[in-house]
């Protein structure tokens, strides 16, 4: 029995949710007194593969076939269930990302495997359950899941385990061939559209985010936004009303009805923090609130607060990080 872990990758490097999964993998299989093997999917290379040894990672499979690189569910499906397989894995531990979502549920029927996602702390494995915690109710609850059955899923979400730095340790980098074949691949998608074709930081991967609201009054005062942005290497968000009105594109809107993120740091600025914008964003680590209403219900959720107008704030606080750059 072992563990499988499954790094997704892009750029050739792992991406960071990925190397809280394989720490968080290697842990588990720690607990279990096994091994953790990793199965690599997108765009990878070998020499950032192996150094998932860092997170303790003994083995990592990686399958050469160069239309991997993109995000095609069956292939993946195919490819992870394959690897589970010839593994003899019982636990398969996956980031809860949009990959994440769309594989593991189909993993989850073809291994006929139990799946938690969403999932927050390392498993209980006393008096012979298997219990996991899962945020439900947009991260405003916890709910204790025990996963049944002889294979287990598990999707981790964003920031609930820390990737490990011990420098030095490697993992042994392993071809694997799945054999694919083209009706694999039929649901490939004929053209990658990246959200920011500006060159901008992408929004579901950026540790540090600057988001404006209704706050901003109009798209001509972006540019506030888009320099602290710029000086932090930060990505931009926005709340629902601003891209209803198109100040901002969709793909930027966050909250309830928009994506989640977990980065480290998310600076909301002119936002009244609503439940519904809440729901997206209160797993960031670090929140800091720009607002000049000191009753923003927004400030209840922040860990730091400026009590202030935007656009007196904003210049200088960009400023103030140009100055450290
Ligand atoms: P406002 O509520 O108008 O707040 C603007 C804030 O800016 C205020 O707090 C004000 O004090 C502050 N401000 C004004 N001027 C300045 C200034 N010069 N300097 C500093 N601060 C200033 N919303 C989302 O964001 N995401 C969602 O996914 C989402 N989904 C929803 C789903 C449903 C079913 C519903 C009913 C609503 C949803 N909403 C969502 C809308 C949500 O309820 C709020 O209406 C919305 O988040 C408010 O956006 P806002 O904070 O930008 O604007």
């Amino acid at each position: 029995m072992s563990v499988l872990v499954v790094v997704e990758c892009a750029d050739g490097e792992v991406k960071k949710s990925s190397l809280e999964v394989a720490s968080y993998g290697a842990q588990v299989a720690a607990q279990l007194g096994t091994t953790a093997t990793a199965i690599a999917v997108g765009h990878a290379n070998e020499a950032n593969l192996a150094k998932l040894g860092e997170q303790g990672i003994t083995k990592v499979l990686f399958d050469a076939e160069p239309r991997l690189k993109d995000f095609v569910n069956n292939a993946y499906t195919k490819l992870i269930a394959t690897a589970a397989e010839q593994e003899q894995a019982k636990i398969i531990v996956l980031a809860n990302s949009n990959i994440g979502a769309a594989v593991g549920s189909r993993l989850s029927v073809r291994l006929k495997a139990s799946l938690a996602t969403n999932v927050v702390e390392l498993p209980k494995t006393d008096g012979g359950q298997f219990t996991v915690k899962r945020g439900a109710f947009s991260g405003k609850a916890f709910s204790d899941v025990v996963l049944s059955g002889d294979r287990k899923i598990i999707a981790v979400k964003k920031n609930s385990t820390e990737a490990k730095h011990d420098d030095g340790k490697t993992a042994e980098v392993v071809s694997f061939a799945a054999q694919l074949s083209d009706a694999d691949f039929a649901d490939a998608p004929t053209q990658v559209i990246m959200q920011d074709q500006a060159g901008g930081v992408l929004l579901p991967e950026a540790e540090l985010v600057v988001s404006g609201g209704r706050g901003m009054k109009g798209p001509e005062n972006w540019g506030l936004i888009e320099d602290l942005a710029k000086a932090l290497g930060a990505g931009t968000a926005c709340s629902k009303p601003v891209s209803d009105v198109d100040w901002r594109p969709h793909h930027e809107h966050v909250g309830q009805t928009g994506i989640t993120i977990s980065p480290n740091l998310y600076i909301a600025c002119g936002i009244s923090g609503a439940i519904q914008h809440l729901a997206g964003v209160n797993s960031s680590k670090v929140i800091v609130v720009i607002n000049k209403d000191p009753e923003a219900p927004f400030f209840k959720a922040a860990d730091y607060g400026i009590v202030g107008d935007v656009f007196d704030v904003l210049p200088k606080l960009t400023a103030a990080v140009k100055a450290l750059n």
